[in-house]
């Protein structure tokens, strides 16, 4: 049987970033990388996505190297009802398939070993974890699974699923606003938000929760994509010396479902804690990060709560006054949405 120190289930982005990391800083580990899909239809799944980032992800993941840039993002514009606000951003939208393949490219230079072949099942004997794949039973020392929305790494150890989304995603035949991410929230995307994001020359448009009418897609449909997102936690993320990462973890934000930099940070996090033999350094940094604010569940609560009018409403302050002044009226009269601001601004910061 053959024997690793670290199997990864999955190579998205967060278990293609714990086994870059792993390799990273001990290149005499053996590491194995497995993923159930190959060529096209690896590349469709990890399509389905906004592909949007912000910037920071390319100086916490350094030295990993972010390839696949196509567009950077300058500008968001949010919608709330009929009120607008565009805040200045600095983020990236990736081609995600570009990104993924550099990244197993940079692992297979450290030593890293990369097969296609599908998890089915674990075993604990004594301090090693027996792995059950299509291929044949593997020993390893850790397991991370990486292995997305309906992990069966996290079925295996009973861990009751996190909370579930299914977003869908239209591909338009129109030529996109460059360099701005829109976002639209309506009572009509019950709680979530519609999104339009450049892609290439055409235009992505999605919807976290359901499908959009015909009327609100400006453009001849291409293609219409629909994949789970994993987000609001799980209740253990470490077992043993079994590490869950990224969507597998429900580490997808609460309030965005943006999961790429929450997961690839986990990812890194996790090899980190592995190399130091002690996965629980892992839980604790998950645990106390901002990736895992509570806030990003209160924004959601509320949103639920909230019709179109009052979506709308509670930015007023931030439409018709600028800069101080804005604060100083959302404080007085707004009072209790501040802990919504206060949200607002964290989940900005960190849900994507
Ligand atoms: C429509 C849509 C738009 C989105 N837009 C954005 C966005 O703009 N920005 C953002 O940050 N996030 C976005 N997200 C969320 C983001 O795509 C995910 O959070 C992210 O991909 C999670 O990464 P991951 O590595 O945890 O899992 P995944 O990307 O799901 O990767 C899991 C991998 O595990 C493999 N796998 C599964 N089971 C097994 C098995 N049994 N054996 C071996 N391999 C297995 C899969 O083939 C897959 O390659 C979007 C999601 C959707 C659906």
């Amino acid at each position: 049987m053959d024997e690793y120190d670290v199997i990864v289930v999955g190579a998205g982005p967060a278990g293609a970033t714990a086994a870059f990391f792993i390799k990273y800083h001990d290149k005499s580990k053996r590491v194995l990388l497995i993923d159930k899909l190959e060529g096209e239809r690896y590349n469709t799944y990890h399509r389905i996505c906004g592909e949007a980032i912000r910037a920071i992800t390319i100086d916490e993941l350094s030295p990993l190297v972010i390839d696949g840039i196509v567009e950077r993002i300058y500008l968001v514009r949010e919608i709330f009802g009929r009120n607008k606000i565009e805040l200045p951003a600095h983020g990236l939208l990736v081609n995600r398939v570009i990104m993924l393949k550099s990244i197993i490219e940079q692992f297979k230079r450290l030593g890293g070993e990369y097969k296609n072949s599908r998890f089915l099942g674990l075993e604990v004997k004594d301090d090693k974890i027996i792995v059950e794949t299509n291929e044949g039973m593997l020993r390893t020392k850790y397991l991370i699974g990486a292995d997305g929305a309906h992990s069966t790494v996290r079925k295996m150890l009973n861990i009751p699923d996190p909370s579930i989304c299914f977003a869908t995603q239209y591909i338009i035949d129109k030529e996109p606003v460059h360099g701005v991410l829109e976002f639209y929230f309506d009572k009509n995307y019950k709680s979530n938000y519609k999104w339009i994001f450049a892609n290439g020359n055409t235009t992505k448009i999605g919807v976290l929760a359901g499908s959009l009418n015909k009327e609100e897609i400006d453009g001849k449909i291409l293609q219409k994509q629909s994949r789970s997102i994993a987000f609001g936690g799980v209740r253990d993320i470490v077992k043993g010396n079994i590490l869950l990462v990224g969507e597998a973890a429900g580490q997808a934000n609460a309030f965005s479902k943006g999961g790429i930099r929450p997961g690839m940070n986990a990812g890194k996090w996790a090899a980190e804690a592995v190399i130091n033999a002690n996965p629980d350094l892992y839980r604790r940094k998950w645990s106390s990060s901002k990736f895992n604010s509570k806030l990003s569940k209160y924004m959601f609560e509320k949103f639920k709560q909230m019709n179109t009018e009052e979506i709308s409403n509670h930015m007023n302050p931030f439409v018709k006054y600028d800069g101080a002044m804005s604060y100083i009226v959302a404080v007085l009269f707004y009072t209790k949405y501040l802990k919504l601001y206060y949200a607002n601004y964290i989940v900005g910061d960190y849900s994507w």
